[in-house]
């Protein structure tokens, strides 16, 4: 590139970071006010320009247009600033973004590809600017958030979740394409909203939905190869059991609503009973909601207590699910439990009230995942209280509003006794001369360390085992001080290393088990991985000059 396309290209564009050298050599000198800026002093303008502003939305706005206008300096201020921009470009934030997005559209990101395409996905997938995609995170947006079925404006989901593969983890963003398959949307107010952007009929379902999304399969492996590695996102709960099915041993492909959920929540699990000092099999685990997130939960937990030693049927038992019916059980009178449920079925009583569920179960673990706001009541975790010395409290429903409880909440009716986490952020609270730090249990936390392994060493299949091990290096890596404040997460400044620790223990794995064809396998994984890392440095796009020897 030379000349004013330089500054118009996200991906080359420094703006007033450009030298006077490059200024000249480029064709843009003059372009830009004299001034040269370091990055550090264009990430402080930025970031005081957004401190400035007036909501969170504005802020949304304003950080999508930096990463169009200058994508190493958006970076450079996510990974600089992770605490106060990532419930920006994530959730909360996001999913008002998402509900806006018609309104708010200025530029388009990622690919949008409608139910009329069909028989040309990969014509679509063509016009992608970037050949060596690595990583894709798809939505069909009908369960976006906890916020139902937002059609094609569901697009900002996987703009974020792939603008954390590479703030969180370092996944180079050329390798990210955050792709919308528009199959219609049953939202009645976008379907007569004027500006929403997506298709304005009704959502396409049964036999030519299953085979417009097999379609897209095909085509992305046709297009970017076998092992790019395809994440569903927000898809409803009737589809995303289904397709995780089809798909797992067949493409290299996971679920990250129910198993990146599964595992950022295993392993605040597995910390918080280094607090309350009870063996995982010693505990009572209540869910609220039994839809993909909770089934992720069970489903992994199961899997951690197996290899604590304990058989399958006898971890089950340990735990109980509350759908929309109320309990869990076998042979409820309102009946129709799909697979997922009854494995987790009980022979008891069928009973429908939360409060009353939590008397007669009396868990140690009350892990709300329903997407219905405030839940757990001041009597319901006054009741937990009761029960044991400290109760754990995970409120994972996103975003803010659909939190089953705030962490003050939890606090104060536990007396400070409780361990809590949630799904978006709350402030540190301070109660009765205490700080305490609530813990976001995020997926965040693990979506990008396994997409950054999966990348960097082509890790064809992405088995269950690997969001254990996830899991666990995740608790493992919570430290004594941070759960001496309540912290069942590593503090979010540690991200970056975090997710590449996460990284190198999957990439053991798979070279283990033979599921990674990058080859040789490195000598370091941890030197390999960190090497492949993007950092948000500004790239030389100078050609290099050299002068011929003088005669
Ligand atoms: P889902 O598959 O649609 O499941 C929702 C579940 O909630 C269903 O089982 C549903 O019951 C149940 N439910 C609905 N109304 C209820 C009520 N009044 N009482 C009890 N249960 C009720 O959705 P999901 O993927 O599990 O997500 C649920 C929530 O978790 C969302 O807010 C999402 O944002 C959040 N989440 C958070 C994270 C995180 O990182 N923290 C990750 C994933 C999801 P039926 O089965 O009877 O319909
Ligand atoms: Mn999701």
């Amino acid at each position: 590139l030379i000349g004013r396309d330089v500054l118009l290209d996200g991906r080359t564009n420094k703006g007033t970071a450009f030298s006077i050298e490059e200024r000249q050599a480029l064709h843009i000198h003059g372009l830009l006010p004299p001034s040269i800026a370091t990055p550090e002093l264009q990430v402080e303008r930025f970031m005081e320009n957004l401190r400035n502003m007036p909501d969170d939305l504005s802020r949304y706005i304003s950080l999508v247009a930096l990463q169009d206008r200058n994508e190493t300096l958006f970076y450079r201020v996510l990974m600089q600033h992770t605490q106060e921009t990532m419930p920006l470009v994530y959730t909360p934030t996001v999913g008002l973004a998402c509900q806006k997005y018609g309104l708010i559209f200025a530029k388009p990101k990622g690919l949008f590809v409608s139910i009329l395409d069909k028989g040309h996905i990969y014509d679509i997938l063509l016009n992608w600017p970037e050949n060596d995609v690595r990583a894709i995170v798809v939505t069909d947006g009908e369960r976006i958030l906890g916020l139902g079925d937002l059609g094609c404006n569901g697009m900002g989901i996987p703009v974020g979740k792939l603008s954390l593969y590479t703030a969180l983890a370092g996944v180079a963003p050329e390798y990210c394409l955050p792709l919308t398959l528009d199959v219609g949307t049953n939202n009645e107010t976008f379907l007569n909203d004027k500006y929403y952007l997506g298709l304005r009929q009704k959502r396409v379902t049964g036999k030519e939905y299953d085979d417009f999304v097999d379609e897209f399969m095909r085509a992305v492996t046709k297009r970017f190869g076998h092992q790019c590695l395809i994440q569903f996102e927000d898809f409803a709960n009737h589809n995303a059991f289904r397709f995780l099915e089809k798909y797992r041993d067949q493409y290299c492909t996971f679920n990250d609503d129910i198993q990146g959920t599964a595992s950022v929540a295993v392993a605040g699990i597995l910390s918080s009973i280094r607090i309350t000092k009870q063996k995982l099999r010693d505990n009572i685990f209540l869910f609220y909601g039994a839809g993909e997130a909770s089934i992720g939960i069970a489903d992994l937990l199961v899997l951690a207590m197996e290899r604590g030693g304990l058989r399958a049927e006898e971890a089950r038992k340990t735990i109980f699910l509350v759908d929309s019916k109320g309990l869990v059980v076998k042979n409820r009178p309102t009946g129709g439990l799909n697979e997922e449920k009854k494995r987790y079925a009980h022979e008891r009583e069928s009973i429908t009230k939360l409060v009353d569920i939590v008397d007669a179960i009396k868990p140690t673990f009350l892990i709300g995942a329903a997407g219905q706001g405030p839940a757990f009541t001041r009597d319901i975790l006054e009741k937990m209280a009761s029960f044991s010395k400290h109760p754990v409290i995970f409120a994972l429903s996103n975003p803010t509003s659909k939190a089953e409880c705030t962490a003050l909440e939890a606090y104060e009716a536990t007396n400070g006794q409780c361990v809590f986490a949630s799904g978006s952020p709350f402030p540190n609270v301070e109660y009765k001369g205490k700080t305490y730090v609530p813990g976001q249990g995020n997926n965040s936390y693990i979506f990008p360390g396994v997409g950054l392994a999966v990348v960097t060493c082509r890790i064809r299949h992405i088995p269950e085992e690997l969001f254990y091990i996830a899991a666990k290096t995740l608790s493992e890596l919570v430290t004594e001080e941070d759960l001496a404040v309540g912290l069942v997460y590593p503090s979010i400044e540690k991200i970056h290393d975090v997710s590449r620790s996460i990284a190198v223990k999957l990439a053991e794995y798979a070279y283990a088990h033979n599921l990674a064809a990058l080859y040789p396998k490195p000598d370091n994984l941890d030197e390999f991985i960190k090497s492949n890392q993007y950092t948000a440095e500004y790239q030389d796009i100078l050609p290099s000059r050299w002068n011929w020897p003088k005669k």
